[in-house]
């Protein structure tokens, strides 16, 4: 009857005899059957249980096979049969239990990998990273149309070079990685370093005994505004900070002198030997100077703030100088203005019409608006900068009331703090955090984190914001920045020349510009100091202007 029982029907065509085997070995033992497909018949008889069950257990399988289809009711050793059939039928069920359980797994980690992979990357406890910088490519910088701006290559040795393809043109703002570091190779290290590639490339990465690739950080920078920024700005030491007021996205960031970091190695001594110059000083960011009549703008404001309703009616008679004790401010070289209402001391930037400003303000009142505007404070942005300076205080002398109004005294601001302020007016009086990363992506392209504009806060009301617009227009149509008027998009400015001690005795004269473009609409804020230039108009406007014209294709 077995003979006939197609369970026992090996797929191999065994021998009726192999069959027989199995029978007498099942007969003898109970359940002890051996599904020996080689043929070998029942020498089994004559080994001791311990080694049967030995056989037994690595017979598991193929005896699951025979118990599930062994049905038949009048066999031999029946009771031990029905006990050896629950015991393959539980097996049966756990192995198939673990095999759905293992179906399910690779389903759930496809549709991680598919459909899941981008917000599992941007979560932030997500701690899947390939670990350290010892099994890490460190990502490139790159901008958002994909020019690269920094990029590591590894030759046939596995060394790696880490080359900067615009050398000095984005130096300060993209800063290095070796000796030390600056600049975005500086603040962006943790996630250049870190990696969201895919579960699979990691994993074939590690199988290949290969390094992962690290996270790109794409910026907002405009290569080519960039380049027409660092141009622009020659042989002058200086900063230009280009940003959208809307936004707080900075397009440029120059500062010079500059370095190559292409050769940063082999330049370093030389690098540092030069303090005189601070070239690795990213003045953009760091750089602290007296903001000169630029900051008339918040001067102009707090005015506005204690003349809500009269400040139309403002007067003054510029003499050409103004003199408290031994103070004595003058217009620049020696300008008289005669008659002047608030519009035309601003756009003239009179100095004894806002030094008179400065004796006549409250207490504090132009120190509540500068600390307002961040003044002594941290900038709110993660991009590393100095703090700037505000030391005024009610308890001041008239000479350091008069000479901080028209920005000179003990005020001192950093480049990328003066587009911030410009770009609080530009954008009706509402500061955005200024920022250069847009996002992170894995090197596959995918999205690990991405950063929206962000408001720090109303620092002004919209008309406020307006009134000093018209002021800054007309310094532009009929005051010192007359250079950027008649091109084919509208300007407000201010202008600056900031007198500075140098060091050996004497004065210079820094030159200065803040200013946006498209007045009704601001499209970008473009502020540019170059060290002991000269005056604002003559230095800084011209080099705001190249910007504002590459901006709009002239
Ligand atoms: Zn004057």
């Amino acid at each position: 009857m077995r003979q006939n029982d197609p369970g026992y029907q090996n797929p191999d065509n065994h021998t009726e005899t192999d069959t027989e085997g199995l029978n007498q070995n099942k007969q003898g033992t109970g359940d002890g059957i051996q599904t020996d497909w080689s043929g070998k018949r029942a020498e089994e008889s004559g080994e001791n249980s311990v080694q049967k069950d030995s056989r037994r257990r690595r017979s598991l399988l193929s005896r699951v096979h025979i118990r599930k289809i062994d049905l038949n009711p009048q066999s031999p050793g029946e009771e031990e049969e029905e006990a050896g059939g629950r015991r393959n039928t539980e097996l049966v069920a756990v192995t198939y239990f673990f095999i759905v359980l293992l179906l399910l797994l690779t389903v759930w980690i496809g549709y991680l990998e598919i459909f899941k992979r981008d917000d599992l990357n941007s979560n932030i406890n997500n701690t899947k990273k390939a670990g350290t910088s010892g099994n890490v490519i460190r990502g490139s910088i790159l901008t958002g149309d994909g020019t690269v701006l920094a990029s590591t290559s590894i030759d046939g040795d596995g060394n790696e070079t880490r080359s900067y393809p615009y050398s000095n043109i984005f130096a300060h703002v993209i800063g290095y990685a070796s000796n030390g570091s600056a600049g975005l190779e500086a603040e962006e290290n943790y996630d250049l370093m870190s990696s969201h590639t895919s579960l699979l490339s990691q994993i074939q990465s590690k199988d290949d005994g290969k390094k992962v690739q690290g996270d790109n950080v794409i910026v907002t920078l405009n290569p080519s505004l960039q380049q027409t920024a660092y141009y622009a700005l020659g042989s002058y030491k200086g900063a230009v900070v280009v940003m959208e007021p809307d936004s707080g996205k900075i397009l440029a960031m120059v500062s010079k002198p500059d370095f190559d970091p292409n050769t940063i190695s082999t330049q370093w001594e030389n690098l540092v030997a030069d303090s005189s110059s601070g070239v690795l000083l990213n003045r953009a960011t760091q750089g602290l100077y007296p903001p000169g009549s630029t900051f008339k703008m918040l001067t102009t404001l707090a005015y506005l703030r204690e003349h809500p309703s009269d400040y139309t009616q403002f007067s003054w008679d510029c003499t050409g100088s103004l003199s408290r004790g031994d103070v004595t401010i003058t217009c620049y070289h020696g300008e008289q203005h005669g008659q002047e209402d608030l519009t035309a001391a601003f756009r003239n930037s009179c100095n004894t019409a806002f030094a008179d400003i400065g004796l006549n303000l409250k207490d504090n009142a132009l120190r509540n608006v500068a600390e307002d505007f961040l003044f002594n404070s941290k900038l709110p942005t993660d991009i590393q900068s100095s703090q700037s300076v505000f030391k005024l205080t009610k308890n001041s002398s008239d000479g350091e009331k008069m000479t901080t109004a028209i920005g000179q005294g003990d005020t001192l601001v950093t480049p990328l703090h003066m587009a911030m302020v410009t770009s609080t007016i530009a954008n009706g009086g509402i500061m955005m955090r200024p920022y250069l990363v847009d996002q992170i992506k894995s090197s596959e392209g995918d999205t690990v984190s991405k950063n929206n504009p962000s408001i720090y806060k109303k620092l002004m009301t919209p008309d406020e914001a307006q009134t000093i617009t018209q002021f800054m227009e007309a310094t532009v149509t009929s005051g010192t920045a007359q250079a950027l008027s008649g091109a084919g998009y509208s300007v407000a400015g201010k202008t600056g020349s900031a007198e500075h001690d140098i060091d050996g005795g004497g004065t210079g004269t820094h030159s200065w510009f803040c200013g946006f473009s498209n007045v009704d609409d601001p499209d970008i804020v473009v502020a540019v100091i170059a060290e002991d230039a000269g005056t604002g108009s003559a230095v800084a406007v011209p080099i705001a202007k190249q910007i504002f014209d590459a901006y709009y294709g002239g």
